[in-house]
Parts: C-alpha cells; structure tokens; sequence
C-alpha cells in the first residue's frame, strides 16, 4: 500500500468537458495525464499526475522529496493555460477531524480576502462522521472568524473565489480552486496545419485550437535572403511560447521568395496577394497531407485588412484541399490583443518586422477578388515545380515546452 503522504495529493486538476465524450472518455483522461506528466518532466518537477476518480491528483513522486523552491509559481503558470484543465487548487492537509480542518482557517482567510466566497465539501470516505452540508458550515464560520470584522462576504451564488474541501480515506484536504482554460487536451482532437505569420492573429488562432484538443504543426513562410531573418525569429518566438502551452511542437520554415518573385512578374498588380495566399494553401495542404493533418487553420478575421473580405476568403480557400479553421474569424482586434496579452504573444507580435506580404503589397490590393479572374490569372503562371522545392527546402524547428531542440 501507497504510503499517506504519498497519496496525498499536493495540487488537484480538474476537467469538465471531456467528461461529456461518453465512450472515448478514458481516452481523453489519459491524454490529458501523459500532457500533465510531460510537462512536469520538462519543468524538472518532482511530480506526478495520475487520474483520480474523475479528477487528477498531482503528487510526489518520491516521499521524501520536497519540490524545488519557485514549484507552486511554476505549476500554477502551466496549468493557468493548459489545454483541458478547467480548474485546479493547491492543496492544504489536514488530520481527519473538524478541528484540525478549522486550524486551515487562517490561509483560506487570507486567499478569499475582500472577496464573496462559499465553501464546498466533498466526501470520499462516506464513513466521515459530518454530512457535506456540516462540513461547508463549520468551516465558512471557522474562515469568517480567522478575519477581521466585515471583511468577507459568503455567496452561495456568483461568488467569487470557491474553497473546496475534500475528504479522502487518509486526510482531508482543502483547495482554492482557481481557474484553468478548460477544453480538451492537446492531441485528443488530431493534427491541423497553422499558418504561423510573425503578427498577432495567427498565434492566437493557434492557441484558441490547441484548446480544442488540436495538436498545431505550424508552418512559416518566410522571404529569406530578401527579408532579414527578423520575421523567422519572430515566428520562432511565437512557437517557442507556444510549445509552453502543447508540449511538444515542430515548426516548418518555408522559403517563398522564388514564388513571390514569380506572381510579381507575371501577375495582375492587384491580385498578387490572392495568388500568394493560394499558394500558401497549397503549400500548407500538401504539408498537412504529409504530416497526417487534417486542417488548416489561419489567424483570419472577417473584414480585417483588405484582404480578409469575404470574396477573397472563397478565392483563397478554394485553392485548399482540406477545412480551414478560422477560430478568429467573428472577432475584434481589440479581442485578439487581449488574449494575445494573456498567452504571451502579445510583445513579440507587435515586434515590427519586414514579413512576407509587407514587401509585395501592391499599391491597390483586390478586395474582391472575383474567383474566375484569379483562376485564370493563376493559370498564366508556373507555380507547381516552384511550390515542390518550396516544401522540398522546409526546414524544421522543434521545440519542447518552450525550449528549442536539435
Ligand atoms: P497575422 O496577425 O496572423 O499576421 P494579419 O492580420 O497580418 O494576420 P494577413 O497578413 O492578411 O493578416 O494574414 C492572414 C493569415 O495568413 C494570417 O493570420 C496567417 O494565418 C497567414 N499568414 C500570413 N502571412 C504568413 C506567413 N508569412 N507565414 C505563414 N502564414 C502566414
Ligand atoms: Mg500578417
């Protein structure tokens, strides 16, 4: 038998949504325990994840020894954006009676503070001698009474901050619950190709699907030796920050130059960034194809910039073999931005850089781009072979929980 403090747990995970997949449900638990476990490898934590009657337990793993210094803020910055965490807490332990609970008191009081806030109680172990409601009582009073006069509010509704308290076979245990991301864990929902630009959408987009289970194998298009390696670092950046939140991550750097040099030559002015944007779908696809991928997605909006109209999005995805995501598409820049603020994107975004299409944009750009001009202007050009060394000279980053590997 596990020996208590090892089966105490030092922080609780828990998920909702994957619980409402019926039939794949174990599936999705042990995805979601394998992310937990790599990342607390690559985090050099002491730590393991395993799957705990609907929830995940986050223990040590090994008894004796004690998570490094810095743990708490470390752990608590992962989970705060890990794909299919809803929400977790770090827990306080206590002895198996309402006294000892009550002596938890004081750091709830601190933690709810200038907050509404209710406590909920659960039991494992049924045999305990206090019913939930009992529980929930007796420790709201003991937290109102560890603080100073007027200084909390309870809610049992719209409350604000939400004390969970736990009764296991060999403990009770006592949590804040704070506030994850949600969805489903990376990989439980297949692969999609992000078209990674060095701006602030397509990150974001990125994000918003990795959410959703997606694992991202994103490609970028770069203008090298005409451009400096500016905008391939930045997307380098980008997918860096963005291998902290899925784990493992390749990124593609595609050079375009020749096929940008091409649709200049020998191409209508105003529909150069249409033709480009095909080509990039053809690239991505065949990448996708490759990779076994089944999406794209782009960090698109409706109405953006002049070449996000609706007509050029048909002229653009028709060039596409497989869906395009769009998770962007009914948002705000002001929207984007914020959570582009919030997953840490947001200053390497607004890096100004020289990227693709900033070098190419035509003085007029076709803002409605009228599908039979574009098919038969692209029927002038020469793509194919160029789009075939294209991919053909990708070269390939990797990063792991944000740091890059050979
Ligand atoms: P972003 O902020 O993502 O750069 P944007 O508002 O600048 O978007 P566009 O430049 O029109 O919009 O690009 C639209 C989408 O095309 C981007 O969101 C991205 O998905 C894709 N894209 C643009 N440029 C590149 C590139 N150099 N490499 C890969 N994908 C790109
Ligand atoms: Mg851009």
């Amino acid at each position: 038998m596990k020996s208590r403090s090892n089966s105490t747990p030092l922080v609780i995970v828990h998920y909702d949504e994957i619980a409402l997949k019926g039939g794949n449900r174990a599936d999705f638990e042990r995805q979601l325990v394998r992310n937990l476990n790599d990342m607390l490898k690559a985090r050099a934590l002491p730590l393991h994840a395993r799957n705990a009657r609907g929830r995940i337990f986050i223990e040590r793993r090994e008894e004796n020894t004690a998570p490094p210094e810095g743990w708490r803020e470390t752990l608590r910055a992962a989970l705060a954006l890990f794909p299919g965490v809803a929400y977790f807490g770090f827990t306080e332990v206590a002895e198996k009676s309402m006294e000892a609970l009550a002596a938890l008191a004081p750091v709830f009081a601190g933690r709810v503070m200038g907050h509404t806030f209710r406590v909920t109680a659960r039991r494992v172990d049924k045999r305990f001698a206090f019913t939930s409601t009992e529980i929930e009582r007796a420790f709201a009073a003991a937290i109102f009474r560890a603080a100073p006069d007027g200084a909390l509010k309870a809610a049992m509704r719209n409350f604000q901050r939400e004390v969970q308290v736990e009764v296991l076979e060999g403990s009770i245990i006592a949590y804040l619950k704070e506030p994850g991301i949600g969805g489903l864990a990376v990989g439980s929902s297949g692969r999609a190709v992000p078209l990674l630009s060095a701006g602030f959408d397509s990150p974001v987009a990125t994000f918003l699907m990795m959410k959703r289970g997606v694992k991202a194998h994103p490609v970028h298009f770069h203008s090298m030796p005409l451009v400096s390696d500016e905008s391939l670092e930045a997307a380098k950046d980008l997918a860096r920050r963005l291998s902290d939140i899925q784990g493992r991550l390749t990124l593609a750097l595609v050079p375009v130059l020749p096929i940008q040099e091409h649709i200049r030559e020998h191409a209508p002015e105003r529909l150069r960034i249409v033709l480009l944007r095909r080509s990039f779908m053809r690239l991505a696809c065949s990448y996708a194809e490759e990779i076994g991928a089944l999406a794209l997605i782009t960090g698109e909006s409706v109405g953006q910039v002049a070449s996000q109209t609706l007509e050029n999005m048909r002229a653009i995805d028709n060039a596409a073999t497989l869906p395009v995501l769009r998770p962007l598409c009914g948002m705000n820049k002001r929207e984007i931005i914020d959570l582009a603020r919030a997953i840490g994107t947001e200053r390497t975004s607004a890096r100004p850089c020289d990227d693709t299409c900033s070098l190419f944009l035509p003085r007029r750009p076709e803002t409605k781009a009228k599908i039979d001009a574009v098919l038969a202007a692209e029927e002038r050009l020469a793509l194919a072979p160029l789009e075939e060394e294209a991919l053909a000279n990708r070269v390939l980053a990797h990063f792991h929980f944000g740091t890059e590997r050979e």
